[in-house]
């Protein structure tokens, strides 16, 4: 069994994108929108801070008071949109009740949508079109490549059909030619699934989910899951019994979760691309029309 360590896959891409990023001659800026006191949103908020800190992004955190007006969030991510220090945008889930998560996600600008959750860049993703895409999937893709894994042709089973995570890496995987089922609570008989799979991924947030007995060997195993029990961080996939039958799978801690902040790291920079190429763009137009 081959352990694949995403942590360590960050700490090389990120050398990479830390040059890549000195090239830039502007401050990239990443702001991140927080409404209440949430324990696990602080916790994941100080990660992307630390991180967006070490790459030399100006962060901008704004936390919003549990019982905010819509009106008041959608304005300020409106005063983001137009802020021309800020690549990228990012409300921290998950949202309290009274707030319409959909409609605030879709305010932001999709080139500063570095979530990758937009109409937009969800659209262009289904389209197998270039887009911002969620970090998690990306960083699932960037473990798979990184080491060597096949995903063209390949059966690949996802548990969970969240549009953060189930729903973007099926389609990525997708566009990569796998052949994808995707499985959910109302799924019967799931292990008829995995124990013919070549890939699966584990993202629905029930600790030690997917067991043994679900696994063939020779499979590879991406546990997405982040699970508190008694302090300690558990995936979905129960790692010890699971590790003996698979060929690869991805620790918790130490996976997935290190990629998915670097990836949001590399959406900055990506975004900050994409927004410079539409302003060229925009000049050349402008300089046009004022020469007819
Ligand atoms: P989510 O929105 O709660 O979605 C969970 C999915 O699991 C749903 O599609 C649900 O099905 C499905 N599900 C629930 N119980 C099931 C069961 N018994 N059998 C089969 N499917 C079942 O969660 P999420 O945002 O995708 O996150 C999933 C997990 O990944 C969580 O532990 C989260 O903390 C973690 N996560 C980790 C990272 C990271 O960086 N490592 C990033 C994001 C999320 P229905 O659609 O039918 O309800």
């Amino acid at each position: 069994m081959v352990e694949l360590k995403g942590k360590d896959l960050r700490d090389k891409l990120l050398i990479s994108l830390k040059e890549q990023v000195k090239s830039v001659p502007t401050q990239l800026g990443l702001a991140v929108i927080q409404v209440g006191n949430d324990e696990a949103s602080k916790v994941y908020v100080r990660q992307k801070e630390k991180l967006a800190l070490e790459m030399g992004y100006k962060f901008v955190h704004h936390v919003f008071d549990e019982n905010v007006a819509q009106s008041e969030v959608i304005s300020y991510i409106e005063e983001l949109n137009n802020d021309d220090t800020i690549d990228g945008i990012l409300v921290q889930m998950p949202l309290p009740k009274h707030l319409d998560t959909t409609l605030i996600q879709n305010t932001i600008d999709s080139n500063k949508d570095v979530d990758g959750l937009t109409f937009v860049n969800a659209g262009r993703l289904v389209q197998n079109m270039p887009s911002l895409v969620p970090c998690t999937p990306k960083g699932i893709i960037d473990i798979l490549d990184d080491y060597n894994i096949p995903i063209e042709g390949k059966k690949v089973v996802v548990i969970g059909r969240s549009i953060l995570v189930g729903k973007p890496i099926a389609n990525m995987l997708t566009n990569r030619n796998a052949s994808v089922a995707v499985c959910h609570s109302k799924s019967d008989d799931i292990s008829f699934y995995t124990k013919n799979a070549d890939i699966i991924v584990v993202a629905v947030g029930k600790a030690k989910y997917l067991t043994s007995d679900m696994v063939s060997p020779n499979t590879t195993i991406i546990d997405v899951g982040i699970n508190r029990i008694d302090g300690k961080l558990i995936g979905d996939v129960d790692y010890e019994e699971v590790s003996k039958v698979a060929s690869y799978i991805t620790p918790v801690p130490g996976g997935v979760g290190p990629m998915t902040v670097y990836e949001l790291m590399h959406n900055v920079y990506v975004a900050h691309q994409l927004r410079m190429k539409e302003k060229k763009l925009n000049n050349t137009k402008k300089l046009e029309l004022t020469k007819n």
